[in-house]
């Protein structure tokens, strides 16, 4: 901060001085005509010298972004001559408009970032991909200011390097035509004549030319991705999609209420992943565990003595008849009176407009405008020695035990594997968390971590953090987890493993390797901003594209990929990204938006953060749940809300709150003056907002005010 206040003041001082001093006087063309004879006998006598002097004055007046550059390009060309002078003067302003690009990001580029948040993400993805095509155009056009130019690009994450060369290379055309102008000086009466409308013309051509042909090398792109396929004359339908999980029933929703021909195709079971193996038997079993939780816990109740007499396999049912009641949301009968076609069958793309699908029945071939992948993804098994001999549990698998395991040993200590592992400790088995990070729920905040691993403990899970699995093997008929933990071996043994280190998207087995769509880095189906993938009518959402897994952006992103498939013709839409919340329900709860502490540093966003405890919540003292709290990150000195997360009882529901704020750019101020009805849970998000007050509380005004007081009571 100290650095960049003074950075600042040497900036303001050495312009003020530029104007307290009339300095500009001297980059006039009048001067330069009167001081030509003199600065050539310097020059004469002194020609290095004169060459640095220049170099460091066209420097120090483009870094500062001061007036009479085109001046002294012109003064280039009248003393050093055509070439020498284009030479000086293309280093010399390449290296000023980087010293003010660089200022400009250095003070200002934090300031930005914490206004624009997670929306300048995409912003900055944009400006890699296409900023210097637009830099190049911008410097090439001598109708932009060049001042303006470096420092609007300081502000965006383009890269010095490339800010560099493509502004020498940009405004060396340019650069010629004034230094040549400069080296017949004595003919020029005014700096806007050097530019003619038709050489003006030719700039905005050339400069437009990069940007035409980047269009025209993307063009060609998509023309080499269709050429060995045969267009179909007419189409059965404007979208087929493939997958009825969240992603796929919400893309065929939207499809039909905009009266599109859309069909469904689901190979296994309809509601996919959330509905069968997901969020829906997880947070059912959650609820049974919860209640056996709370048995344990009669006393604080006020209940002598409580217990209960329970089958496992019941409560197994009790989540499979969970899945039943929740099954005709999204079963086949829905959808088609809905307006969906929906085939039970495989689907395959075999070319970018047909969708052949394997049913009970036959083959059959679709004809589609548009396609939309929305095929999920699947638990990760990593390649670790002997897995394939113990016979494992997934997230698919588990809902079928019937039998309590004795001893779980619980693969990965991320979100799903620690709400298994809570309800499994609380059934009663001995669980066994193996971790490979020092702590469970990584991407929390090490606070939220602790506060899950003290509850974890406190009921009996065993945490082996910092333990990496090595093999599996079987000694004495026991199974055993050899892994390693600070360098050392360590053996442990259990009766069932449940592998939860994460979930891989498909993009395997229905044509997408045949056709060539593209794969991300993380290995998803990669997709643009609109969800298209490299086929721009074949569009991807859910878990096969990522970035995140949940059913809500899932949900979110098909709203997308089916607008954009059916309508992107006219008009795309960006998907955004910029407030998406989630929840990971153990007990406690912990739900987040925007950022945490971790994330704000990871990223250099500079923040301040409140916290309030929600011990101290009347509603959660009578609740016996008195723990937790609510933590804002907000912009420094303002009530911004960057991110918020909560742990505690039903924080997934009250974050509800937070995300909406974010969404629609409500402050704390706002928050806490909104009533809350007492005593409720909710109560913790107006009363985070009113820490957040008390620390901005102006000091000053409140010690006269007190003074006020005083005075008034006589
Ligand atoms: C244990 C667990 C708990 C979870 N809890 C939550 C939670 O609480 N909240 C939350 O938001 N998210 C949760 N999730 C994540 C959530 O389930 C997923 O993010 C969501 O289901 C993704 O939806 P999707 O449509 O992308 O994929 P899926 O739901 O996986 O649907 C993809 C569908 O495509 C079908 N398919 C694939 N290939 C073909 C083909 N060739 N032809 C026809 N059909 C095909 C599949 O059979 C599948 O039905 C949880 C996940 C798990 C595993």
């Amino acid at each position: 901060m100290k650095t960049r206040i003074l950075l600042l003041l040497a900036i303001a001082t050495s312009i003020a001085a530029f104007f307290i001093f009339d300095l500009g006087q001297y980059l006039t063309l009048e001067a330069l005509e009167s001081q030509q004879a003199a600065i050539e006998s310097y020059r004469r006598a002194h020609p290095g010298l004169t060459a640095v002097i220049y170099t460091l004055v066209y420097i120090a007046v483009t870094a500062l972004s001061l007036p009479g550059a085109a001046v002294l390009t012109l003064a280039g060309g009248a003393i050093f001559g055509l070439l020498w002078g284009t030479v000086v003067v293309s280093f010399a302003s390449s290296i000023g408009a980087t010293l003010a690009f660089l200022a400009t990001r250095f003070l200002f580029r934090d300031a930005v970032e914490a206004r624009l948040g997670d929306r300048l993400q995409a912003i900055d993805e944009g400006i890699n991909r296409d900023g210097p095509f637009y830099l190049f155009t911008l410097r090439l056009v001598p109708l932009f200011p060049f001042f303006m130019i470096n420092l609007a690009m300081g502000l965006t994450a383009l890269r010095i390097w490339t800010f560099y060369w493509v502004s020498q290379v940009g405004m060396l055309a340019g650069t010629i035509v004034y230094v040549n102008a400069g080296t017949q000086l004595a003919k020029i009466d005014s700096l806007s004549g050097i530019l003619s409308p038709a050489l003006l013309g030719s700039f905005v051509l050339l400069g437009l030319f990069p940007l035409l042909a980047k269009k025209v090398v993307e063009g060609v792109k998509v023309m080499k991705v269709y050429q060995k396929w045969q267009r179909p004359k007419r189409f059965d339908n404007n979208l087929v999609v493939i997958g009825a999980g969240s992603g796929g029933l919400v893309t065929a929703y939207i499809a039909a209420a905009v009266k599109a021909k859309v069909t469904l195709i689901e190979k296994h079971k309809m509601g996919g992943d959330c509905l069968n193996t997901g969020c829906v038997p997880s947070k059912a079993l959650i609820r049974s565990a919860k209640w056996l939780s709370h048995l344990q816990r009669s006393k604080e109740f006020g209940i002598k003595q409580a217990s209960a007499d329970f089958d496992f396999a019941d409560i197994m049912e009790r989540v499979q008849s969970v899945i039943k009641t929740v099954e005709p949301h999204d079963s086949i009968k829905r959808y088609t009176e809905l307006g969906v076609d929906v085939i039970e069958g495989e689907a395959k793309i075999i070319s970018p407009w047909e969708v052949q699908v394997k049913t009970a029945e036959g083959i059959q071939i679709l004809t589609t405008r548009s396609i939309v992948i929305a095929a999920g993804a699947r638990p990760f098994v990593p390649p670790i020695s002997g897995i394939e001999t113990i016979d494992y549990l997934t997230s698919d698998t588990v809902w079928n035990l019937r039998i309590l395991p004795r001893r779980l040993l619980i693969l990965g200590g991320g979100p799903i594997g620690s709400e298994l592992a809570q309800c499994f400790a609380r059934f009663g088995s001995q669980v066994i968390v193996v971790e490979m990070a020092p702590r469970l729920l990584v991407r929390e905040d090490s606070d939220v971590s602790e506060a899950v691993m003290a509850h974890f403990k406190q009921e009996g899970a065993d945490l082996r953090l910092e333990h990496t699995a090595k093999a599996f093997i079987v000694e004495n008929g026991e199974k055993i987890l050899v892994a390693e933990h600070q360098g050392k071996q360590v053996k442990i043994p259990f009766d069932q493993v449940l592998v939860a280190i994460g979930r891989a998207a498909n993009v395997e087995g229905y044509g997408a390797e045949e056709l060539g769509i593209a794969l991300s880095p993380r290995k998803t189906i990669a997709t643009d901003a609109f969800q298209a993938t490299n086929y721009p009518n074949i569009y991807a959402c859910g878990d096969v594209a990522g970035p995140y897994q949940f059913t809500h952006t899932a949900a979110h992103q098909a709203w997308y990929a089916a607008v954009n498939a059916l309508f992107g013709q006219f008009k795309k839409f960006r998907t955004d990204y910029s407030v998406i919340p989630w929840s990971t329900f153990t007990d406690p709860e912990v739900a987040r938006v925007g950022l945490n502490e971790q994330d704000a540093k990871e990223r250099g966003v500079r923040y301040e953060v409140v916290t309030y405890g929600i011990d101290d919540l009347d509603r959660a003292i009578a609740d016996g749940e008195a723990h937790g709290f609510v933590k804002v990150l907000t912009q420094p000195g303002k009530d911004k809300i960057l991110g918020v997360t909560i742990v505690g009882e039903h924080a997934g529901d009250l974050i509800a709150e937070f995300v909406l704020a974010m969404k629609h750019g409500i402050g704390l101020n706002k928050m806490l003056g909104t009533i809350h009805i007492y005593p409720t849970l909710a109560e913790a998000n107006k009363y985070a907002a009113g820490v957040w007050k008390r620390t901005h509380a102006p000091q000053g005004l409140l010690r006269w005010l007190e003074r006020l007081h005083a005075w008034r009571r006589g």
